[in-house]
C-alpha cells in the first residue's frame, strides 16, 4: 500500500470467512473493494477450523430426509440454551439467514454433504453441516472468489488505524504509515485468542489457566477490530464470553472428544456430567463446578488398555498424532506428577482435594452400573462402561483451558452498523464475525455457530458497505 490518497467504495480489515464473505459481497453490489490482511495469506482461523456450519431449512438437510427444521426451531433452541442472554435481533437474523448463507458456500464450491450433517450440539434435529475438506475447502473456495474478482487484495498490513472526521465519521484506514480513504469500513478481525492481555481484560475465564491456557487459531488475531472499533466510539459487548475446550494439560493436543471409559468427578465427589457430552457445552459445564476444574478418575486395568476416543482411532492406528489418553502417555505424565497414583480411594481422593466419603460412594455406585451394564446417572453408552476396581487408582484434573474462540466484540445492529454506547451508528463502520459480541453468547449451540455467524454477518455488512457507498 503505497498511496496516501487512494480512493476506494468498501475497505475489509481482516480476510478470513467474514471478511472474504463481506468484500465479495460489496463488490458484487457494484463497490470498489479493498481487502486489507495481516497475514501472509487470507484465511485467518476460518482456514484453521472444522468448517462446521450450523443452519437449519437447508437443501443438505432435505436431502438427508429432514425436511420440517426451520429457522423458528433454531431460534428457539438457540435462545433456550443461552438463556436469553444474546442480543435476540441478531440471533434471529443469524437463524433467519444460516441456510442461504451455506447455500452461498455451496454456490462457490463447497461440498456440504447429506452423509455428514450430525447433530453438532444438543439439538434433536442435525444442523451440523461440515464441509467435505473441513474450514480450508471453506477459505479456499472464499479465496478463489476474491481472486477472480476485481477485490484489491493487500496481504501483510495489519491496520493499525481507523481515519475519522470531526463528527466521528469513518473515512478510511491506516496501514504501514500510509492512509487510504473509503466511503465504508468492515472489520472483520477475528477474535482475540491469540493475545493474552485482551483475554485478561475480555474474557478472564479463558486466561486463568496461566500456563495451560492456549490457542488453536491464527495468531494475527489479537484483537485489532475491538481495539479499533472502541477507540472510534464503539460500544463492546459479551463480556467474558467465548468457547473453551477441555484438555487434561498434557501436551498441546487438540483433543476434543474424550474417551468413555473415564469418569468425571468435582471435588464433591459426584459425577456431574455424561464424560462423551459434547464439547459446546463440556468446558462450560466443568467450569462451574467448584475450582472451575474437575477430575477424570479410572484404574490400572483402564490405564493399561486406554484407548482414545473413537474419533481419533485412525490417527491412533497411524501414529500421525500425540494423543492425551493411551497408556504410553499416561505412564509418561505419572512421572511428571499430572497424573495422581494412589494405592486407595481414599489417599487419591485427599491427594486431588476430593471429599473422600463421597468419591468412595460415588465408585460403588458407578461400580454397581458397570456390573448392571447400565449408567445409572448419565446414561453413558454401556460399551464406555469399565469399573474402577484396581488399584492403583489414577486422577487427572481436567481444565476448561484450550481457547477455540472469543465472543466478546463489537457491538452490531442486523444491518453489521456498529453502535455506540448510546444505540447510535459510527458512521461508515461496520463489523462481522468474532471481533463482534451479542451474537454468540454463554453457550455454543453447536459445532458451526461462529462459521454460519462469520458468513450471514459478512454478508450482512458487505452489502451495508457497499449500500452506503452507493448512497454518497
Ligand atoms: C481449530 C479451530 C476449529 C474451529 N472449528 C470451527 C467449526 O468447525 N465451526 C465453527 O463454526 N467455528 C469453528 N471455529 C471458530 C471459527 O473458525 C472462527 O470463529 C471463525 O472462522 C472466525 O471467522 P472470522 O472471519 O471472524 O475471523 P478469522 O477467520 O480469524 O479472520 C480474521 C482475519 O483478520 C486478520 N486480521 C486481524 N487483525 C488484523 C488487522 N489489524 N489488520 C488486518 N488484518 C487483520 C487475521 O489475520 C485473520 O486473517 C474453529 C476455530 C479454530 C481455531
Amino acid at each position: 500500500m503505497n498511496t496516501t490518497e487512494r480512493d476506494v467504495d468498501v475497505i475489509v480489515v481482516g480476510g478470513g470467512g467474514a471478511g472474504m464473505a463481506a468484500a465479495i459481497t460489496a463488490a458484487q453490489a457494484g463497490a470498489s473493494v479493498m481487502l486489507v490482511e495481516a497475514d501472509a495469506r487470507l484465511g485467518g482461523s476460518t482456514a484453521l477450523s472444522g468448517g462446521v456450519y450450523y443452519a437449519a431449512g437447508t437443501r443438505v438437510q432435505a436431502d438427508a430426509g429432514i425436511v420440517d427444521d426451520t429457522a423458528d426451531a433454531m431460534f428457539e433452541y438457540y435462545m433456550t440454551l443461552n438463556q436469553y442472554r444474546v442480543e435476540a435481533s441478531l440471533a434471529r437474523r443469524l437463524c433467519d439467514e444460516a441456510a442461504a448463507g451455506l447455500h452461498w458456500l455451496m454456490e462457490l464450491g463447497v461440498e456440504f454433504r447429506p452423509e455428514d450433517l450430525y447433530r453438532s450440539g444438543v439439538e434433536s434435529v442435525a444442523r451440523g453441516h461440515a464441509a467435505h475438506g473441513n474450514g480450508a475447502a471453506i477459505a479456499g473456495a472464499l479465496e478463489r472468489a476474491v481472486i477472480g474478482s476485481p477485490i484489491e487484495v493487500v496481504t501483510r498490513h495489519r491496520v493499525e488505524r481507523l481515519l475519522q472526521d470531526q463528527r466521528r465519521q469513518v473515512y478510511g484506514i491506516r496501514s504501514a504509515g500510509a492512509d487510504v480513504r473509503s466511503a465504508a469500513v468492515v472489520l472483520t478481525t477475528g477474535g482475540f485468542g491469540a493475545s493474552p492481555g485482551m483475554l485478561r481484560t475480555h474474557y478472564p475465564e479463558a486466561a486463568r489457566h496461566g500456563a495451560a491456557n492456549w490457542y488453536i487459531g491464527s495468531p494475527h488475531c489479537v484483537g485489532d477490530g475491538i481495539i479499533l472499533a472502541s477507540d472510534a466510539g464503539a460500544d463492546i459487548v459479551g463480556h467474558d464470553r467465548g468457547l473453551l475446550l477441555t484438555t487434561p494439560d498434557f501436551r498441546k493436543v487438540l483433543e476434543v472428544f474424550v474417551p468413555g471409559w473415564l469418569v468425571y468427578v468435582n471435588r464433591e465427589g459426584r459425577r456431574f456430567v455424561r464424560e462423551t457430552a459434547e464439547y459446546a457445552v463440556m468446558a462450560g459445564v466443568v467450569g462451574a463446578q467448584t475450582g472451575g476444574t474437575c477430575f477424570a478418575i479410572f484404574d490400572a486395568d483402564a490405564k493399561r488398555s486406554a484407548r482414545p476416543a473413537p474419533a481419533y482411532a485412525d490417527a491412533f492406528a497411524s501414529g500421525a498424532l500425540p494423543l492425551n489418553w493411551v497408556a504410553e502417555e499416561l505412564d509418561a505424565q505419572i512421572r511428571t506428577g499430572k497424573v495422581i497414583a494412589a494405592a486407595t480411594l481414599e489417599e487419591l481422593a485427599r491427594r486431588c482435594g476430593i471429599r473422600p466419603g463421597a468419591l468412595a460412594a460415588t465408585v460403588a455406585r458407578y461400580n454397581e452400573d458397570v456390573r448392571r451394564g447400565r449408567d445409572s446417572e448419565f446414561f453413558k453408552d454401556a460399551a464406555d462402561l469399565r469399573p474402577i476396581a484396581v488399584a492403583p487408582f489414577h486422577a487427572v484434573e481436567i481444565l476448561p483451558a484450550i481457547i477455540c474462540l472469543t465472543s466478546t466484540g463489537i457491538r452490531i445492529d442486523t444491518d453489521a452498523r456498529v453502535l455506540d454506547t448510546n444505540d447510535q451508528p459510527v458512521a461508515g463502520l461496520f463489523a462481522a464475525g468474532e471481533t463482534t459480541g451479542g451474537v454468540l453468547g454463554e453457550r455454543y449451540i453447536g459445532g458451526g455457530n461462529s462459521i454460519a455467524n462469520a458468513i450471514v454477518f459478512g454478508r450482512i455488512a458487505g452489502a451495508a458497505a457497499a449500500r452506503r457507498a452507493a448512497a454518497g
